[in-house]
């Protein structure tokens, strides 16, 4: 790792599932190097990854058979992925619960310390410790009662998306499809609105990263914590339902919320396109976009390592060097590039979760 580049915190990693599931892992260990996957000990440490949102994540094809690769339709200018039913909130909990013994398995063993406070936060980049932050991706992982935030918060959870891209109890997530418009459905249902107010009240992060737009402008309109996105890139640039519209980012900018820049080539790429032939250039002009639109206090990273196909110019974590040096040389200074690799994460995580 180049000593001088900042420790990057990312918004948002896959690396529970990877490593739980043996057909995508293919059972590699957090603490051996390896070629698969992205994320692994010894490759955070070349990058200079300081830790980030580790997701739990539950995905359908376990359970009811729709999987992404054959949901998919190729039309003339994009794609159009089926919708993805919902799943059994009991399913999600018992799953969720797995990946998140997976995560306190990775810090009883040493491999990094999962984070309550933005004190502590601060304290593992310090001392290079991988910070994690305990992340649900999807509120039916919290089983069929939502009053179960408040146990989950007490075990470490900091941060909720209420969806994935499909429906639950609590909203309903974007279809993936390009070229899209993120309105694609309903907005809050009264189970959202008052888990809202419940993540509120705790000081758990709500993601909007995969909400449809109506939900997000339901959770604009009630939260009073910032608004982040924890992996979503520019509409403008890609206009993928995933992405955020200007007056979406707007709208973060003014509540002191954030984006992280999500590294998947198919929400960075104006074609929509799966290729990893996708210059690093393509990443930085998706910065540059967010930064002049929320501001250099609003801008981080969210990498979707392990979940998405990534640049091959950036390849995995030990790459995270090679995007800054390009931040760098196209005019991003120090102080602004420790922004963008974890200063702002810092900031808003404080914010929402207090102290
Ligand atoms: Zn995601």
């Amino acid at each position: 790792m180049e000593s001088d580049l900042p420790l990057v915190f990312d918004g948002h990693n896959d690396t529970l599932l990877n490593l739980h599931l043996p057909d995508r892992g293919e059972g590699r260990s957090f603490f051996e190097r390896s070629d698969l996957g992205h994320i692994d000990l010894p490759r955070a440490r070349e990058g200079g990854f300081g830790g980030g949102f580790f997701a739990c994540y539950v995905p359908n094809s376990e359970v009811d058979g729709w999987n992404e690769e054959e949901a998919l339709t190729v039309t003339d200018d994009g794609y159009e992925v089926s919708d993805a039913p919902r799943l059994d909130p009991n399913y999600a909990r018992y799953f969720a619960d797995e990946l998140v013994a997976g995560l306190f398995r990775l810090q009883s063993e040493g491999g990094l310390r999962v984070v309550r406070t933005a004190e502590d936060l601060e304290r593992c980049l310090r001392e290079g410790i991988v910070a994690a932050i305990l992340h649900f991706e999807g509120a039916e992982n919290l089983g069929p009662d939502p009053g179960a935030l408040e146990e989950l918060y007490e075990a470490g959870l900091r941060s909720l998306g209420l969806v994935w891209s499909r429906p639950n109890a609590y909203a309903h997530g974007v279809p993936f499809r390009f070229p899209s418009s993120p309105d694609t459905g309903p907005g809050l249902t009264g189970a959202g609105k008052e888990l809202v107010r419940e993540c509120n009240r705790l000081g758990v992060l709500i993601d909007l990263s995969h909400i449809n737009e109506r939900g997000f402008w339901d959770v604009a309109d009630l939260s009073e914590a910032p608004l982040v996105a924890t992996h979503s890139n520019a509409h403008v640039l890609c206009p993928a339902s995933r992405n955020l519209t200007d007056g979406q980012l707007d709208a973060i900018r003014d509540s002191g919320g954030m984006v992280g820049v999500n590294f998947a080539v198919g929400f960075l790429r104006e074609d929509g396109g799966e290729s990893v032939d996708t210059p690093l250039e393509t990443v930085v002009r998706h910065v540059d976009y967010l930064v002049g639109r929320v501001g250099i206090e609003g801008v981080g990273f969210g990498s979707d390592f392990d979940g998405a196909k990534v640049p091959k110019d950036l390849g995995d974590v030990s790459g995270l060097p090679r995007l800054l040096d390009a931040l760098r040389s196209v005019g991003y200074d120090e102080p602004a590039l420790e922004k963008l690799a974890h200063r702002n994460w810092v900031r808003v995580l404080r914010t929402t979760w207090g102290g």
